[in-house]
């Protein structure tokens, strides 16, 4: 877990497995507006450091959420294979890009 500390920052994401077979991508983020944590349902202010977890699913289709760091810190000790990843591969773009092909058709 330690290896991820203060992951993700400015520079650095963070991309792992769910049990389902989702990647889950996490980015750093400063919110623009109110947002609710799925992980704790509390409120994210404006302005407020935190993690965006942009779901990119098996089947093609993706899906994000604001999340509190903490809460964050506490998802990605549940995901497989967590690994670092350059912040600019994790842009949204890019992974709806990404969710436009089924997994077993995307490059790794
Ligand atoms: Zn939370």
């Amino acid at each position: 877990m330690s290896r991820f500390e203060g992951l993700p920052d400015t520079r650095t994401g963070l991309v792992g497995h769910t049990d389902e077979g989702d990647e889950a991508w996490l980015i750093r983020s400063i919110s623009q507006k109110l947002y609710r944590c799925p992980g704790c349902h509390g409120e994210i202010p404006i302005g407020a450091d935190h993690v965006v977890v942009h779901y990119v699913h098996r089947i093609g289709g993706t899906e994000h959420h604001h999340w509190h760091r903490p809460c964050a810190e506490a998802l990605v000790g549940g995901l497989r294979k967590v690994r670092k990843v350059p912040a600019s591969d994790a842009q949204r773009g890019k992974l709806e890009a990404r969710g436009r092909r089924p997994a077993g058709r995307r490059r790794r």
